[in-house]
C-alpha cells in the first residue's frame, strides 16, 4: 500500500540545513499496524507528513496503492487525502464553533454531500466511537480523550484505507489512552492499515511493527 524508497527531506533553519529524513525505504501492506517511534526531533512527523501527503519531499519516491505521489497539484494532493488517508493529530485540530457532529460531518462536505445526510452518517461514527450523547456539544465541552475521539471519527468518516496517527495519546492520561488505542485496534481488525506515531514503548507494544528512526533515518523495523 505504501512504498517509500529512499526518501529525503531538508529543512531550512535560517542558512543551515536540517535533514529531517535521510534516505528512508519502507513499505508498508495493506492491513498492517505499524509504530513509528523516535526521540524527538527523530523526523516522525515529517514522515508521517509525507505518507499523508501533507508535505513534500525533496529527493525518493513515494507511491501509494501504485500510484506515484511525487509533483501532485494541490488539488490531486487533496483528492488523494480526502480518497484514502485519515489524519489524526496530537492537538486534535477540531473547529471550535462547531459541533462534534458537524466536525465529523466536515469531510464529507468537502464530497458534495448535503447536510442531512452527512450529519446522519456522522451520528454513526459518533455513535462508533461511544460519543452520540455528545453530538452537539462544542470542543470547549469535550475532554481530550472525547476530543479525540471525535477527531478520530472524523477520520473514518471517509472510510480511508490508510489512517495516520502522530502522538494521538500523547496529550492523554493512561486510562484515555488506552480507549484510543482500542479504537485502533478495532478498525484494524476490519482491515484498514494504521501507522500511529508515538514515544511511549506501551502504545508502540500493542501494534504489530515497530520502525525506529534515529536522526532522521530507519534505525530498526521489527515485526511483534
Ligand atoms: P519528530 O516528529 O520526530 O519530533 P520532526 O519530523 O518534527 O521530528 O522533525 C525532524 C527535524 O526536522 C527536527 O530537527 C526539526 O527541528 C526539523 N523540522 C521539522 N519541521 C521543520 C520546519 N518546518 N522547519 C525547520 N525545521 C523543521
Ligand atoms: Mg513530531
Amino acid at each position: 500500500m505504501i512504498k517509500l524508497s529512499n526518501i529525503c527531506k531538508t529543512y531550512l533553519m535560517g542558512d543551515n540545513p536540517v535533514r529531517a529524513l535521510d534516505a528512508i525505504s519502507l513499505t508498508v501492506d495493506k492491513g498492517e499496524f505499524v509504530a513509528v517511534q523516535g526521540s524527538s526531533g527523530s523526523g516522525k512527523s515529517t514522515l508521517l507528513n509525507i505518507m499523508g501527503i501533507l508535505d513534500s519531499f525533496d529527493s525518493g519516491s513515494y507511491t501509494l496503492d501504485d500510484t506515484p505521489m511525487d509533483n501532485l497539484t494541490q488539488r490531486q494532493a487533496a483528492q488523494y487525502r480526502n480518497r484514502f488517508i485519515g489524519f489524526v493529530f496530537q492537538s486534535f485540530n477540531l473547529i471550535h464553533h462547531k459541533s462534534a457532529v458537524e466536525n465529523v460531518a466536515l469531510p464529507l462536505y468537502y464530497q458534495g454531500i448535503k447536510r442531512r445526510k452527512r450529519n446522519a452518517i456522522a451520528m454513526e461514527y459518533l455513535e462508533r466511537v461511544g460519543l452520540a450523547a455528545r453530538a452537539d456539544h462544542k470542543p470547549s465541552e469535550l475532554s481530550g480523550g472525547q476530543s479525540q475521539r471525535v477527531a478520530i471519527a472524523r477520520a473514518l468518516i471517509t472510510q480511508p484505507s490508510l489512517l495516520l496517527a502522530d502522538e494521538p495519546t500523547g496529550a492523554l492520561d493512561t486510562q484515555t489512552s488506552e480507549q484510543i488505542l482500542d479504537l485502533f485496534k478495532g478498525v484494524n481488525a476490519d482491515g484498514m492499515t494504521v501507522v500511529v506515531v508515538t514515544h511511549e514503548t506501551e502504545v508502540a507494544e500493542q501494534t504489530r511493527r515497530v520502525i525506529n528512526l534515529r536522526d532522521g533515518q530507519l534505525l530498526s523495523d521489527q515485526r511483534l
